[in-house]
Order: structure tokens, then C-alpha cells, then sequence
């Protein structure tokens, strides 16, 4: 997977976003404040215009600048925790020209150490650690196994579905919802939700590249 790969997923997330930034938005409404998908839907309309502008050779380089321009594009908490997670992921990617499987199951690891570095949110905790830290989980599993890239990716995406459908069921206990207590219950965190979007993103841009 070299650079191109890596613009196109964000390109392809920027899309799924913004076809489900409404979406996103109701499910804020029911335990936030009703901006998470305008926040994130701004976000990536930031990130491919900095894409488009700025030479970006490697994965590496491009998971960094969307990181970034998430960090100073979108406010609310989730801004800073995904332009942190991009960050530490192109971070971890280093300067190389192409990222395999093993590199990118590194990446998304860091991506998730950074998250919960800043936020300090557990699994069970309704945030998009939810949909992250398992998604990343069966990927694992996917590559220990052998699995070829499109059903690792697959795994992956899959499994992040699940998490943010789970977070149905948990007690908010970070961010914005958890002021709401008990209330919480009963609604998907709106972060999971965009999580499992982001990363169904990821496997279609390998399907698409095939
Ligand atoms: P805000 O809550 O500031 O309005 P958003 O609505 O854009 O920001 O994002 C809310 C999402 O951010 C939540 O659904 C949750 O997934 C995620 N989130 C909030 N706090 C944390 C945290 N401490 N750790 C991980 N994710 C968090
Ligand atoms: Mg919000």
C-alpha cells in the first residue's frame, strides 16, 4: 500500500462521511450535542483540500498531515483524538514508500495507543475505543492466521461494526455523554459509529485498488 492508497481511503472516508454526516449528527443529538457529524464532515473537507495542496510521497506523510489538519480544523472532543490518532499512525509508518499488512496493523495500534493517551478512555466505556481497539483485534488475528489482505480488511471493518453496535448497550463514562449518566444507554456512541465508517473506508479502498 504506497501513498496514492493511503489519499485514496481518506478520500473514500471524506465520502462515507459526508454521506452520513447527518446520520452522525442524530446520533450526537440523542446523548451529545448534535455536531459530531458536522464536526468530522468539516474535518476531512479540510483534510483532502491540505492533501491537494501539499506534496505527500509516502503513507507515513499523508496519515500525518490529515492528522494534523484534524487537530486544527475540528473542534469538540473527537478532532483532537482522531487528528492524534492519524498523527501516531503516519508517525508510526515512518519515511517508507510502501506500508504491509504488519506495518499497518502497527499503525493502527499506535493510532489507538494515541487515542486513549489522550483520552484515557477504556474498552467499555462507549468512545470510539469501542470500534477501534477490537477492529484492530480481529485484524490481528486475520494476519496471524494468513489471512490475504481483503479479509483481513474485512475482519477489521466487520468488527468495528460490532463494537459500535455494542456501545449501544454501555454506560457513557467519557466525554460529552457520560454527564448524561444512565441516560446514555440505549443509543450507539456517535464516535464508534464514525470509527466503523472510517475503517469500512479502508476496506473498500483496497477492494477498489484490486
Ligand atoms: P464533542 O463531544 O466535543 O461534541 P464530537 O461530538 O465530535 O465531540 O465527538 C464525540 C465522540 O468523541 C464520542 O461519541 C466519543 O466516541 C468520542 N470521545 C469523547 N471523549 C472521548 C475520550 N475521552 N476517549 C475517546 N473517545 C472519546
Ligand atoms: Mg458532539
Amino acid at each position: 500500500m504506497d501513498a496514492a492508497f493511503f489519499r485514496a481511503w481518506l478520500a473514500e472516508a471524506g465520502a462515507v462521511v459526508e454521506s452520513q454526516r447527518d446520520h452522525l449528527t442524530q446520533l450526537d443529538a440523542a446523548i451529545g450535542d448534535a455536531d459530531h457529524g458536522i464536526n468530522l464532515a468539516r474535518g476531512f473537507t479540510a483534510v483532502s483540500a491540505a492533501l491537494d495542496q501539499a506534496s505527500t510521497p509516502t503513507p507515513g506523510s499523508v496519515l500525518t498531515l490529515a492528522g494534523s489538519t484534524l487537530i486544527s480544523k475540528v473542534g469538540g472532543a473527537s478532532g483532537p483524538l482522531y487528528g492524534m490518532a492519524f498523527r501516531q499512525a503516519g508517525k508510526a509508518l515512518g519515511d517508507a514508500a510502501v506500508a504491509d499488512l504488519q506495518a499497518l496493523a502497527g499503525a493502527l495500534e499506535a493510532a489507538l495507543a494515541g487515542v486513549q493517551k489522550l483520552g484515557a478512555a477504556r474498552e467499555g466505556e462507549k468512545t470510539m475505543v469501542d470500534a477501534l481497539a477490537p477492529a484492530i483485534g480481529a485484524f490481528q488475528k486475520a494476519l496471524a492466521e494468513g489471512a490475504p489482505a481483503a479479509s483481513a480488511l474485512a475482519a477489521l471493518a466487520a468488527a468495528a461494526a460490532e463494537g459500535a453496535q455494542a456501545t449501544i448497550s454501555m454506560q457513557a463514562l467519557k466525554g460529552r455523554a457520560s454527564y448524561l449518566g444512565p441516560r446514555s444507554v440505549g443509543h450507539e456512541d456517535p464516535g464508534a459509529a464514525s470509527t466503523a465508517l472510517i475503517l469500512a473506508a479502508l476496506r473498500d479502498a483496497a477492494r477498489a485498488g484490486r
